[in-house]
């Protein structure tokens, strides 16, 4: 099969240096990113890749689709200094708070808008919200078969593609009809290093921003207010815990830790 057209989610996640700076807004009780540096979500990296290996071989199209704050425009630029062809920002403060539900609905909304899309790539979990629903939800709003945990993947002649997904002990392969949905894991595949005439490049490259209105999205699932997740409470656990050091032979340390297992009540 020959030109493909591919989309890939990219979800921008809070540096992983900057964990300490993120929020949580005890009204909404949703993560606060505002001015925290973000970065392309790695697994997503691997499904960009993944895509860029696919155009390498089979010719076609690869676009990159954010559903985020407008300050993600730096990502997609990564997406396009990577390779990508085109970016798509999908930003509105409509869609603060969503949760995955209402994610994967924008998403799919802006595939919809696209036009016939032949392959959509994720990464198989988020480093942050990390629920791993979002790409099986893609494939359902989207009516396209969906698996996930895939290690390995070919585009065959006939108008479908073979999926190695990675199980615990063993690999287990699909034969997948086009369209579909695919999220993929680390082992997949190394990553490529933005070049400097990459960067150069996506400067030039299409970056487009829809907003709510230029989406054929489902009102009722629209942000906090169309969320069906409800956080109930989110709360930082006491993490402190008393700490006491023994000393002595192997022996003594032995015995003095089973003195205070029975003196905590404990029938040893
Ligand atoms: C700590 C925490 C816990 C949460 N728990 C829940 C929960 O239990 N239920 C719930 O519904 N929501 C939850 N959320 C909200 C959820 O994170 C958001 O809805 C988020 O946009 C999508 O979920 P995810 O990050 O878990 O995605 P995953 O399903 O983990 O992401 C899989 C892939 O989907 C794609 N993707 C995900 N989000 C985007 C995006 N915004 N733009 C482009 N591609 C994307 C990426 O390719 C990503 O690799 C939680 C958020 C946080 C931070």
């Amino acid at each position: 099969m020959s030109g493909l057209k591919i989309a890939v989610c990219i979800k921008p996640v809070p540096s992983p240096d900057q964990y300490h700076r993120v929020g949580i807004d005890p009204r909404t009780k949703t993560l606060v990113r505002e001015g925290i540096p973000t970065v392309i979500n790695p697994l997503d990296k691997n499904a960009l890749e993944a895509a860029l290996q696919i155009r390498e071989k089979c010719g076609g199209t690869v676009a990159a689709i954010s559903m985020a704050p407008p300050a993600a425009e730096e990502n997609l630029r990564e997406a396009l200094a990577m390779g990508a062809d085109e970016a798509y920002l999908l930003s509105d403060r409509a869609f603060a708070g969503s949760d995955t539900l209402a994610t994967s609905m924008v998403l799919a909304a802006a595939v919809k808008k696209l036009g016939p899309v032949d392959l959509v790539l994720t990464g198989n979990e988020s480093a942050d919200g990390g629920t791993a629903q979002v790409s099986a939800q893609l494939g359902e709003w989207l009516g396209y078969p969906h698996l996930m945990h895939a290690c390995g993947l070919e585009v065959m002649e006939d108008g479908f593609i073979r999926v190695d997904t990675a199980r615990e002990d063993c690999r287990v392969a699909y034969r997948v009809k086009l369209p579909a949905v695919v999220s993929v894991v680390r082992t997949i595949n190394k990553p490529r290093f933005t070049s400097l005439m990459g960067v150069i490049a996506a400067g030039k490259k299409p970056l487009s921003v829809w907003t709510s209105g230029d989406l054929p999205v489902d009102e009722n699932f629209l942000g906090l207010e169309g969320s069906p997740t409800k956080a109930g409470d989110i709360y930082q656990p006491d993490l402190s815990r008393r700490c006491e050091l023994l000393e002595g032979s192997a022996g003594e340390i032995a015995g003095a830790v089973l003195q205070k297992l029975r003196a905590a009540g404990l029938q040893l």
